[in-house]
């Protein structure tokens, strides 16, 4: 007979796993199978590992800066296995903490890929077991995109095997703009590697803030990446000495790793969505309302397999709004207004609410303050990275519409801005608040002047 849960949950990753053991506190039965690793891409191969090595690449800049503090580091040396064997403990020690939740909620694990053979039956792979759901959360996450058409792309990696290369490269080139190339472009750089970042745009980072993205550029060219705008690899080719990218504009580079960073794609290929009745979009993202409830009548999901807002505590928060409604009796719809967010470029970004452009297209008028100065540490240290700060007030009411940073510990920041921005905090509360000195982010409550005032009639 086939063992039947309340719920289970296809996916043990952040947004699975948090829906399966709140609804286990409501007294729910429930399952979850996953056919990887507990913790899912954000802990295995994602946010936890690019955390650590952020950590480490920024090392080489610290021993740097060091000398002009009086200190003398001698030679350094990196060593990458170092490195990925207490990544790779800690990815284990987080997992395990993952399982242990889990069993302590009452949820069972299985360690198998579960497919549906329709709305409330599903079918694990490898045992053949089947087993029936009165409801079902998808929380598959998504996968690296590849441009499968280019020649020579059976020579790239993504960021998946970036985190368990037997070699450190000498000579890197990551292909995308966004978050994890920027990311990684960073990383390697930090490490050592001579570092190249090839993006179709005109700008890193399409999305964000254009002062931000002009700075981060700037930031990281001074650091030592080269990056490459308004080009694209049009083939890729092994020869005797590694790999040698060649590129629309007729740029030939060589490395020994090609990372492509250029996006993931909903998770959804060959789960038997269609035999449930579940409807995709065009990117084959699940479809889903409010409540994260896809079409058919039993079946939710959420995180990025829904690609709403594909981060980490969104899933979270979309899994934990479900399990209150769903077995808690609770009316949680997910709000992704105002979301606050880091890019771990270096510097680091963190950013929340508008951008100018999505500004002056909802708003009439704007007072936009911004600041860029060297943070006190990297004068002794004779070091020219610059901060920047920006911030966009709605000149009307005088509400804090976005506010972006780029410097030290700017993902820190974002998190307590994004309390006050989404409390409708105006620029007169920012000015209100005596600064914190001396730090970087005091810049925030003592802009004074706008440094453009946008109105009609001066457009
Ligand atoms: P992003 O969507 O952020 O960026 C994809 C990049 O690839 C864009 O620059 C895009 O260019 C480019 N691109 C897309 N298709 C192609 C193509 N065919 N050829 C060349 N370039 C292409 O994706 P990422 O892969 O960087 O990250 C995936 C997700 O992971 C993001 O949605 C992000 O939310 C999440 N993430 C979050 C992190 C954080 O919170 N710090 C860290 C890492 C990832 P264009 O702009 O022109 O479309």
């Amino acid at each position: 007979m086939a063992r039947h849960y309340d719920l289970f949950v296809i996916g043990g990753g952040s947004g699975g796993v948090r829906a399966a053991r709140i609804a286990a506190t409501y007294g729910a039965k429930v399952g979850v199978a996953e056919e990887y690793r507990y913790g899912g891409t954000c802990v295995i191969r994602g946010c936890v590992p690019k955390k650590l090595f952020v950590f480490a690449s920024k090392f080489s800049g610290e021993f740097k800066d060091a000398a002009g503090y009086g200190w003398s580091v001698g030679p350094t040396r990196f060593d990458w296995p170092t490195l990925l064997a207490n990544k790779d403990r800690e990815i284990d020690r987080l997992e395990d903490i993952y399982r242990s939740n889990l069993t302590k909620a009452g949820v069972e694990m299985f360690d198998d890929r579960a497919v549906f053979e329709d709305a409330g039956t599903l079918r694990l792979v490898n045992s053949g077991e089947t087993i029936t759901a009165e409801k079902v959360l998808v929380a598959v996450g998504a996968t690296p995109n590849y441009d499968t058409s280019l020649p020579g792309i059976e020579h790239v990696i993504s960021s998946n095997e970036a985190f368990h290369l037997e070699r450190f490269p000498d000579r890197v080139l990551v292909a995308g703009g966004g978050y994890i190339a920027v990311e990684f472009a960073g990383i390697f750089n930090g490490l050592g590697a001579d570092t190249t970042l090839i993006y179709r745009g005109e700008e890193i980072l399409r999305g964000f803030d254009d002062d931000v993205r002009r700075h981060i550029h700037q930031e990281m060219e001074r650091k030592g990446v080269k990056v490459i705008c308004g080009d694209i690899f049009s083939s890729i080719e092994k020869n005797g000495t590694g790999l040698v990218g060649k590129t629309k504009q007729g740029r030939t580079l060589p490395a020994d790793e090609i990372m492509f960073a250029i996006g993931r794609n909903p998770n959804t290929k060959n789960l038997g969505l269609e035999k449930a009745g579940i409807e995709t979009d065009s990117v084959g993202a699940i479809v889903v309302d409010g409540y994260s409830k896809t079409s058919a009548d039993n079946v939710w999901a959420v995180g990025d397999v829904t690609n709403r807002v594909n981060l980490t505590p969104v899933a979270i928060r979309e899994g934990h709004a479900f399990a209150d409604t769903v077995f808690g009796g609770k009316d949680v719809r997910m709000d992704h207004r105002m979301i606050p967010t880091a890019v771990f470029s270096q510097p680091e970004f963190g950013t929340v609410g508008l951008t100018e452009a999505e500004a002056r297209e909802t708003h009439r008028n704007l007072d936009i303050y911004r600041a860029s100065f060297r943070a006190m540490k990297n004068v002794l240290a004779g070091s020219q990275e610059r901060a920047f700060m920006k911030l966009i007030v709605d000149a009307d009411s005088d509400k804090v519409l976005g506010c972006h940073v780029v410097g030290p510990d700017a993902g820190e920041l974002a998190q307590v801005l994004g309390i006050a921005v989404k409390m409708g905090a105006t620029k007169a509360d920012f000015d209100q608040t005596v600064a914190v000195h001396p730090t970087v982010s005091e810049e925030l409550v003592t802009m004074r002047e706008p440094d453009e005032r946008v109105r009609p009639e001066t457009e």
